[in-house]
């Protein structure tokens, strides 16, 4: 299960972001929608990873 959880509404349903510039994730509550970014450290951390890697 994906550990991450959104910083605006601590939904846990989020989508993965990036570009050049930005690395993140989306939040999908309808209510939310805004953008977590991830900085290097919180890239790293163990439940960004399997986040990313449950996708
Ligand atoms: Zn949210």
């Amino acid at each position: 299960m994906p550990m991450w959880t959104c910083p605006y509404c601590g939904s846990s349903s989020g989508m993965m972001y990036e570009d050049r510039n930005l690395k993140g994730i989306l939040c999908l509550h309808p209510d939310c929608g805004r953008f977590d970014q991830l900085d290097e450290q919180r890239l790293e951390s163990e439940e960004i990873r399997h986040f990313y890697s449950d996708l």
